[in-house]
């Protein structure tokens, strides 16, 4: 079976169409790992498009923030802002939806998908200390997560542990095999909001019959969300980010 991984969406929708329309043809099954909205103009676009084309989802902190399962006190305060606009502008039954969704991690067809770290879905694994504390209790070789908005990830092969990279530059794919023996914590990167310094949509595509990750980035319309964003009074930083990837 062939994966579309995607995570962090952050009711971007023009990311979003950016990247289905690169995979289109290469997958059979979307798998996302979390944060479908919050920061973005889009959320009803967005998760009316979830509903509709998601194999497996589970939620992340701002999906619970932005459907009032989350107290926003431990959200700075653009954060906050963003998350009572997307839930005053969320339809009731996209923010019921929203609220059924499962807590990471989920086993999804032989691997597993998180929203923070499997251990806890809002914990960050940022670098290899993080993961090398996770990995020793995996339950599969091979675990998605997102949070971080780093694409990237880590391995532990034949007893030695390293960092996976994203591509860099003009480069738009890193790949990674996956060992059966070995633990691999991947992170496809965020669709909507990335923060690796590289603007692009991040997203991976995986193939279960060869055990083969691609980590991608496609170029997407940045400039109109930007303007989306301000002209929906949400927070002008939310948008001007956008072009930077920070
Ligand atoms: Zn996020």
């Amino acid at each position: 079976m062939r994966y579309l991984i995607v995570s962090d969406l952050h009711a971007n929708w023009e990311a979003l169409e950016a990247v289905l329309g690169w995979a289109k043809n290469r997958y059979e099954q979307i798998v996302c790992c979390g944060d479908l909205v919050g920061y973005g103009p889009d959320p009803n676009r967005v998760v009316e498009w979830c509903r509709k084309n998601l194999h497996a989802v589970i939620r992340g902190n701002h999906d619970r923030a932005c459907c009032g399962l989350e107290d926003l006190e431990w959200f700075n305060p653009i954060a906050r802002e963003a998350s009572e606009w997307t839930m005053r502008a969320l339809t009731e039954q996209n923010l019921h939806w929203l609220r059924t969704l499962p807590a990471g991690p989920l086993v999804v067809d032989g691997f597993l998908i998180a929203h923070g770290s499997p251990l806890d879905e809002d914990e960050y694994l940022t670098t290899l200390t993080d993961a090398a504390n996770t990995f020793e209790y995996l339950e599969s070789s091979l675990t998605f997560f997102g949070h971080t908005h780093l694409q990237g990830g880590f391995a532990w092969e034949n007893g030695k542990r390293r960092k996976l990279f994203r591509p860099f530059d003009d480069q738009c794919e890193t790949g990674v095999h996956v060992d059966p023996d070995g633990l691999y914590l991947v992170n496809p990167g965020s669709v909507g909001q990335p923060r690796d310094g590289d603007a692009r949509a991040a997203f991976a595509l995986f193939d279960s019959s060869t055990r083969d990750v691609e980590l991608r980035r496609v170029p997407y319309d940045f400039d109109s969300v930007r303007r989306k964003i301000e002209s929906a009074g949400l927070p002008v930083a939310l948008g001007n980010r956008l072009e930077h990837g920070r």
